[in-house]
């Protein structure tokens, strides 16, 4: 068993959240609130611990945030009914480090000179510190430990007139990956930051626009799937229909290819892949690359399955269900603390004895992250009889942190940074450990080889290429924020 040191907090911001979250929003139907709940509903695998809707209808924003599962908290007539309004936001978050409170659940709002504006955000900044203590020291009140909320700040500050001029100008401020969906009295609008890290795909359902993370939430719904919001494109959409800019220097797009391997839902399709059909590929490469001889695939259910699947296919070695999963635990990641997070893994799978004793077995899983999980599944698979257990792995090593939005540990705390492949393999106890090539990667997301100048995607936490400035992690020093901020003073 690894002895993992504790998640380490930032000083500046000790209940400081890792955020994963989903965001859904939509303009102009009379069961804007809904419509809400059932995308966010099918975000939920986005984010277990909050959820929010904000709505608006004649210049009265309604908001209902609560802890806990969408199903759970927006249920009843009451609710529903109350959120009254034909334009809608919402948002689902998942936390693993620091307490889980209210005031840091999205979406956020706040009264302007304007009138009313609502954001929800997924993904992460990554010069939240540095601006935080600008804006403080020059009065800023903050109610949260939210990055979002430097946004609200920021467009508070912003000495352009209009709600969107104000939002590019704040947004240019700011480092990090961010889609947003925000809100006010008459417009739903959506941002996907200039690299296009995380998702976020425009739809209609009858006239009402929508904007989800995941066309998952528009198929839910009904909606049809109209395109993805591009990189760098805000979308404002109101009475008069639909409106686009890009008013940002253009950049490579670099869409986080760990959404396609594990966060994303796999009937979504994101960036014009469908990601049961990426996760297989995977797995299609995967077997190529590792050539193993055994009796039996088996994946770690969920994440493993679609890429067990292609590894069977290509391999012609037989798909089996060895290790079952009990549905009703959430996700090994979510519980707060490595001691809770060991118990999860035994209260989640369970090895199918009866069909693997005495049989040799090639295990798949999408990530290695603590080695938590693996290690035990391995016991447990070693237990029930297997004659051999090899680990293969639908990921490259993760071996460095993502500041974008996916929760990971700090890199001391990630196994494949601490370890090469063949010490993690006598850690987790399997007898051979394979993971799948970058290169391969490449491959199953459909490109013939990764531009090692500039990726075609976000795959810093592979190979350590981060696509922006990490300014708060470098220390701060990058003041050119703070010089915009002075220069309005
Ligand atoms: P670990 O047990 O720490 O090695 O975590 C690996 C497992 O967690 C894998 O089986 C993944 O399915 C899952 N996983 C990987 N990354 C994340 C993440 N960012 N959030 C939640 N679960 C994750």
């Amino acid at each position: 068993m690894l002895n993992m040191p504790p998640f380490k907090s930032h000083p500046f911001d000790d209940d400081k959240l890792h955020e994963e979250c989903g965001i859904f929003g939509i303009f102009g139907h009379e069961e804007a609130s809904a419509h809400t709940a059932l995308g966010l509903h099918a975000l939920q695998h986005r984010g277990q611990e909050a959820a929010g809707v904000v709505t608006v209808g004649d210049g009265q924003f309604h908001s209902h945030k609560a802890l806990g599962h969408v199903g759970d908290n927006f249920n009843s007539e009451n609710v529903i009914s109350e959120l009254s309004g034909p334009n809608a936001i919402g948002h689902v978050r998942y936390s693993t480090t620091g307490g889980t409170l209210l005031r840091n659940v999205q979406p956020i709002f706040a009264e302007f000179d304007f009138g009313g504006l609502a954001i929800g955000h997924n993904g992460n900044l990554t010069n939240t510190q540095t601006l935080r203590k600008t804006l403080i020291k020059r009065g800023c009140i903050f109610q949260s430990t939210m990055d979002t909320e430097i946004i609200i700040h920021l467009v508070a500050i912003s000495l352009y007139s209009s709600v969107v001029d104000r939002l590019v100008d704040a947004l240019r401020q700011v480092e990090g990956a961010y889609s947003l969906v925000a809100l006010t009295e008459d417009s739903v609008i959506g941002v996907r930051d200039p690299h296009g890290v995380r998702p976020l795909v425009l739809g209609k359902v009858g006239d009402s626009y929508i904007l989800a993370s995941e066309t998952c939430a528009l198929d839910i719904i009904g909606a049809d799937f109209i395109r993805d919001v591009e990189p760098g494109e805000i979308i404002v959409i109101n009475a008069e229909g639909i409106h686009s800019i890009k008013p940002f220097a253009p950049v490579t797009s670099r869409f986080c290819i760990f959404e396609y391997i594990y966060f994303a839902r796999p009937d979504s399709v994101l960036e014009n892949k469908n990601v049961y059909n990426v996760r297989k590929a995977i797995g299609e490469e995967l077997s190529r690359e590792s050539r193993i001889e055994a009796d039996m695939v088996v994946p770690v259910p969920d994440s493993g399955v679609p890429a067990a699947i292609g590894y069977a296919e290509a391999s012609g070695i037989p798909f089996e269900l060895g290790i079952i999963r009990n549905h009703y635990v959430g996700r090994t990641f979510i519980e707060p603390g490595q001691e809770i997070r060991n118990f999860g893994v035994k209260l989640k799978h369970n090895a199918n004895k009866a069909k693997i004793e005495g049989k040799r077995v090639i295990l798949v899983d999408d990530s290695i992250v603590r080695g938590t999980t693996s290690m035990k599944i391995a016991d447990m698979v070693r237990a029930a009889g297997a004659t051999e257990v090899h680990l293969c792995i639908s990921s490259p090593p993760t071996a460095y942190s993502c500041y974008y939005g996916i929760d990971t540990p700090e890199r001391e705390d990630l196994m494949a940074a601490q370890m090469s492949i063949d010490e993690m393999a006598k850690q987790i106890g399997v007898d051979s450990l394979q993971f799948i090539s970058i290169e391969g990667l490449y491959r199953a997301v459909g490109e013939k080889t990764r531009n090692e100048e500039c990726p075609q995607f976000c795959d810093a936490c592979f190979t350590g290429g981060y696509p922006t400035v990490l300014t708060d992690k470098e220390g701060g020093n990058n003041t050119s924020q703070l010089s915009l901020l002075s220069e309005r003073d």
